[in-house]
């Protein structure tokens, strides 16, 4: 019974064009990377679907520090923060996280947690108890999403950057304890939130805001700050949570808040207190990559990899007038995430594949990741990525929107 259900599932979303497959990393994260798939010969393809932005994953330095953490704390935790698991190397990355985020959130602690998933889980159940409301962007990162809906608050929605329907929505709310929930920069969009107005709101209204920038740590603002250096911001009311698998190359993410919302996470996450503390080598190795995101070569690698985002916002650009039959869209990113939006499923599937055969890769985005209709190539660039890389990237597309259109190269 259950296997047939299973299986007509399966073949409902095949037919949709909604069934998804993994390949197997045969290499380092890198924009040229091995890959196989089951039954098939490794081949290497240049990809743009790692969120990998300063290109650190496989940094000298970061692997080093890996290494070294690994001999000093060893392999495993053990245990869980509250019982053994906190080690040194956590308690000394909290401390940097928190002196990083000081400008930005006055008094600011830090949190470490294993995963961007569980911090916005023990952050919205944590402080989304009976007595809050919570108010968020419809187009929220998934974890955001099952935070509020795991959280007993009432939950509302506003339309993708909508501040006139938030306002009102804050105004009719008499909770004691209001929280607005954003991504700083929209992971299937790369549009950034307007964080000063939502604060303004915040202060307006007594609410809390709560930030992930899963998608702007490390990569905005001066020395990688993040969209609250980005917008220079500085508030109580912030609750900020990054990750640190992303820009920051090695994976965990953080919560830096008012000390009263650190201790409160601590006291009553469930998705704190009940899983196992991450390697603290983990943790020693992101000390390292706070160090490297701060220094000149983060500098540097942010300016390169803005280069790169002119670069392929022009090029972008100049295939779409090329070919306005193909109906492509870009979005207003100004980020690392550039989608080119194609419409259907399966012109979405159809372009990654022809892509695919010119050895290059990048993830098709559908439904219910985005809404239905914006199917799309979810392009992001890493400051690893070379101006020939992304050179070869738009020659790619120009030949799929030739063939696709008839038109004679
Ligand atoms: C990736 C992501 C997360 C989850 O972070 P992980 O560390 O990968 O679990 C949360 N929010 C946003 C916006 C993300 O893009």
């Amino acid at each position: 019974m259950l296997l047939e259900h299973l299986n007509r599932l399966r073949l409902e979303r095949q037919a949709q064009g909604l069934a998804r497959q993994r390949r197997i990393a045969e290499s380092p994260c890198a924009p040229r990377q091995a890959f196989s798939r089951e039954g098939e010969a490794a081949l290497s393809l240049l990809g743009f679907g790692s969120n990998d932005y300063l290109g650190l994953a496989n940094h000298p330095a970061l692997v080093a520090a890996l290494a070294e953490g690994a001999r000093r704390f060893g392999a495993g935790s053990g245990a869980s923060h509250l019982i053994s698991g906190h080690s040194r190397a956590h308690a000394a990355l909290e401390d940097d996280l928190a002196a990083w985020l000081a400008p930005c959130i006055p008094q600011a602690q830090a949190l470490y947690f294993g995963t961007g998933f569980m911090a916005n889980l023990a952050l919205l159940t944590a402080l989304g108890g009976a007595s809050a409301a919570i108010f968020a962007d419809k187009l929220n990162h998934a974890s955001l999403v099952d935070g509020a809906l795991l959280a007993r608050a009432p939950l509302q929605r506003y339309a993708h950057g909508n501040l006139t329907v938030l306002a009102r929505q804050l105004q009719g709310c008499t909770a004691p304890v209001k929280l607005i929930v954003t991504d700083a920069v929209f992971s299937m969009d790369g549009d950034v939130a307007d964080l000063p107005a939502l604060l303004a709101l915040a202060e307006r209204f007594d609410a809390w805001l709560i930030v992930d920038d899963a998608h702007g740590f490390g990569v905005l603002g001066e020395g990688g700050r993040g969209a609250l250096g980005h917008f220079g911001l500085s508030s109580e009311r912030l609750v900020y949570m990054g990750t640190l698998g992303k820009a920051a190359g090695v994976g965990g993410a953080f919560v830096a808040a008012h000390p009263a919302i650190i201790d409160a996470l601590v006291q009553s996450a469930r998705a704190y207190l009940y899983t196992t503390a991450a390697a603290p080598a983990l943790a020693h190795a992101l000390r390292e990559s706070l160090r490297l995101i701060a220094s000149s070569e983060g500098d540097a690698r942010r300016a390169h990899l803005q280069q790169r985002i002119r670069q392929l916002r022009a090029g972008l650009a100049a295939l779409i007038a090329a070919h306005p039959a193909l109906g492509w869209l870009v979005t207003p990113s100004s980020t690392a995430i550039q989608p080119l939006i194609v419409g259907s499923n399966e012109a979405a599937l159809a372009l990654m594949a022809a892509l695919d055969r010119q050895g290059l890769w990048v993830p098709a985005i559908r439904p219910p990741t985005v809404p239905l209709g914006t199917a799309r190539l979810r392009i992001t660039l890493s400051a690893a990525h070379s101006a020939g890389d992304v050179a070869q990237l738009l020659a790619g597309l120009g030949q799929a929107a030739r063939d696709m259109t008839g038109t004679r190269t």
